[in-house]
């Protein structure tokens, strides 16, 4: 966009993506969660503002947290106070420039820390003061029936992220190294269930740096899944820009 093009826009939201570069095995580029994201924000904006939304959307960050990928070779990090200063400085510097709605969305599992950038966010202001700043995971926003298709689910370079780069680069895609990546289990059965929380060592857990099986996948797929994840983004994005503005949105005014 231009100058006067962003002038005309008069934008009441804006939309940050979070990326990342890390290895997504050897099917997948290093890029896959930022050109995910990418173009999943690219759409949905368009989308939001061609519904009548004033939607504008911020340059995706292509580096975040992977911490726990140092074995893996150039796999991109800056550190997890980096990223939250960052986010902060950018969710500032929309402050100043008037915006009040402001939306972070994640395509990148190892970025935990988000949550903790919206609490600092709030730390920062006053009781009524500072803009609105909501977090999406954009796989998140893909309706559980179409999430469905995805026949061998996982949480990193399987058929899902595969699917989608098959739809938005094939030309990125190697098919030939289409391949099952099992993980390994901790020795502590309990440490595979969810019950704590801890940091992954990724060589230990996918030593492939793909988890799963990615043979079933598909463009076709992976336009059922990009597309109805937009249109859900893309409704929330014109809903959000057309909402009245007030100190204790997205709550009833308080007088
Ligand atoms: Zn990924």
């Amino acid at each position: 966009m231009t100058l006067d093009q962003v002038r005309q826009l008069d934008p009441q939201v804006v939309v940050v993506g979070v990326g990342s570069t890390e290895p997504h095995g050897n099917h997948l580029p290093y890029g896959t969660d930022s050109i995910v994201v990418e173009s999943f924000c690219g759409r949905a904006v368009t989308a939001a503002n061609a519904a009548g939304g004033r939607v504008l959307m911020y340059p995706t960050l292509r580096l975040s947290n992977n911490v726990n990928f140092k074995a893996f070779p150039f796999a991109g990090r800056i550190r997890v106070r980096t990223l939250m200063n960052v986010l902060l400085d950018i969710i500032e510097a929309l402050e100043e420039d008037g915006i009040r709605k402001i939306v972070l969305a994640n395509g990148h599992g190892g970025n935990e820390v988000l949550p903790g950038v919206l609490r600092e966010h709030a730390e920062r202001h006053g009781p009524r003061q500072g803009a609105f700043v909501g977090l999406v995971h954009i796989h998140g926003l893909v309706p559980p029936e179409v999430r469905k298709m995805i026949e061998k689910p996982s949480d990193h370079a399987g058929e899902a992220e595969t699917c989608s780069i098959m739809y938005l680069r094939p030309d990125l895609v190697r098919p030939d190294q289409l391949a099952d990546c099992p993980t390994q289990r901790p020795e502590q059965e309990w440490l595979a269930g969810g019950k704590m929380h801890y940091v992954r060592r990724w060589h230990c857990y996918a030593p492939t740096s793909a988890v799963g099986d990615s043979r079933l996948s598909t463009a076709q797929k992976g336009k059922a899944f990009i597309d109805s994840g937009v249109q859900v983004f893309s409704r929330m994005l014109a809903d959000l820009s057309q909402a009245p503005w007030h100190p204790d949105f997205p709550f009833p005014k308080r007088d």
